[in-house]
């Protein structure tokens, strides 16, 4: 059965009203920024990515700067979390790729931006959403991929196909926020241990709490 999508966000929009965006959004970054925060936040604390790319930008401020910057040195600087090597090596190659493509500027719309190393749809609907406000999709990471899932809004195994699924039944209108909301919501509720199902707003649309009680 079909999920009341409208009921389910605005109650989500009401729980979440005035709550601090997730970290690697934050604090209204560049786009720039934005990108490489979400690239160093894969697999990674959303903490340890905003610091790791504190202290690039501490050190390396444009693309220019950066595609020019011994690899050795990003390495150094982006060491907070996994996948390091590959992290610093992709932004490398993506700062080269946007100072010689794209005049020093984050393209915006998707096909651009999952041709850049190491950017996946997820990490591309973040830059988009939350740094040029459009909705091509919806940016289904960790939090994203468990809580509709729970919920029963889809049924998926894999983010890309959870991301297909939430495209065909969350209206157009919802696309750009929904990321935030369902983030807030795993952060904040429906944590991957313990989900705290007795103060859940949602909890009455939810197949996994109907589940278990
Ligand atoms: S009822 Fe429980 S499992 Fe369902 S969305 Fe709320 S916290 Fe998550």
């Amino acid at each position: 059965m079909g999920k009341p999508i409208d009921k389910i966000i605005s109650s989500l929009e009401k729980q979440y009203m005035g709550y601090k965006l997730p970290p690697v959004v934050r604090g209204n970054p560049s786009k720039f920024k934005l990108l490489i925060r979400t690239i160093l936040s894969a697999r990674n604390t959303d903490d340890n990515a905003v610091a790791a790319a504190k202290l690039l930008f501490s050190k390396y401020k444009t693309p220019a700067e950066i595609a020019r910057a011994p690899i050795r040195e990003l390495e150094k600087l982006v060491k907070r979390g996994v996948f390091y090597k590959v992290k610093a090596r992709n932004i490398k190659k993506l700062s080269k790729i946007l100072v010689d493509k794209y005049n020093g500027k984050v393209p915006d719309s998707i096909e651009e931006l999952v041709k850049l190393p190491g950017v996946g749809r997820k990490t591309a609907n973040v830059v988009l959403s939350h740094g040029f406000k459009k909705a091509e999709g919806i940016a289904v990471d960790t939090h994203v991929f468990r809580v509709v899932n729970r919920i029963g809004i889809v049924s998926e195994r894999t983010p890309l196909k959870t991301e297909q699924a939430l495209l065909k039944v969350v209206p157009k209108k919802y696309w750009l926020n929904f990321n935030k909301l369902f983030v807030l919501h795993g952060r904040n509720i429906c944590k991957a241990r313990n989900p705290q199902c007795e103060i859940c707003p949602i909890r009455r649309w939810c197949d996994y709490y109907k589940k278990e009680n």
